[in-house]
């Protein structure tokens, strides 16, 4: 079922599709520069309309990566910041509290309307980073240390969007080609990779704490 570009529900869901995108404001939470435009790129392209902030937990001090996420916010009409999180090849854990500081000390104040970011079991083959990051956001948001009216979480399994996802939308032609151009030519990834090809399809996230019903 396409959606389009209202945020519906799925089809599966009984509630009737809302026809509004009542989000004046977003963050989105994620691990690296790139995970925003992957994961969520297209619902940013589709709603220019909102004040999107990003927060990318690692990365700060790359010197490829660092301005590609800043070249892409510029093209997703966003604003946003770079953590410096260990994200070493062995992937140690991080301690839960660690994870929660740099989220907050990466948003700040304010009560966005929405915050998305990683579900707890990631998108693709295990990232830790990206679960460690989704746990802190949850756990911040259940510990009333960050607001906002809904909480989502991208909703991916080995990269292909969750068709039975809370929300499942198909990104429109125009929208998916810009997207595509962003992870290809800003993020640099091969045209036959999979995160080139996941750019074109659809987005999907699950809600997990909507506060009130709009
Ligand atoms: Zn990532």
């Amino acid at each position: 079922m396409s959606v389009g570009a209202t945020g519906g529900q799925n089809a599966d869901n009984p509630s009737p599709p809302r026809l509004a995108w009542p989000y004046a404001s977003a963050w989105v939470v994620v691990a690296h520069p790139d995970d925003e435009t992957l994961w969520a790129g297209g619902t940013m392209l589709v709603h220019p309309e909102t004040k999107w902030t990003v927060a990318a937990l690692c990365r700060r001090n790359d010197p490829d990566r660092a301005p590609r996420f800043h070249s892409a916010l510029k093209l997703l009409g966003a604003t946003g910041t770079l953590g410096d999180l260990d994200d070493g090849p062995e992937q140690t854990p991080l301690r839960a509290a660690d994870v929660q500081s740099a989220v907050l000390a990466l948003t700040g104040d304010g009560d966005p309307d929405l915050i998305i970011t990683h579900s707890v079991c990631g998108e693709y083959t295990r990232h830790r980073r990206h679960e460690e990051v989704g746990a802190a956001v949850l756990a911040l948001w259940d510990a009333g240390k960050i607001h906002s009216r809904e909480l989502w979480a991208f909703a991916y399994r080995d990269a292909q969007a969750i068709k039975k996802a809370d929300i499942f939308n198909e990104l429109p032609m125009e929208i998916g080609e810009r997207k595509h151009g962003l992870v290809t030519q800003v993020y640099g990834f091969a045209p036959d990779s999979f995160e080139a090809k996941a750019a074109l399809q659809e987005e999907a996230f699950w809600r997990l704490r909507p506060v009130k019903e709009i």
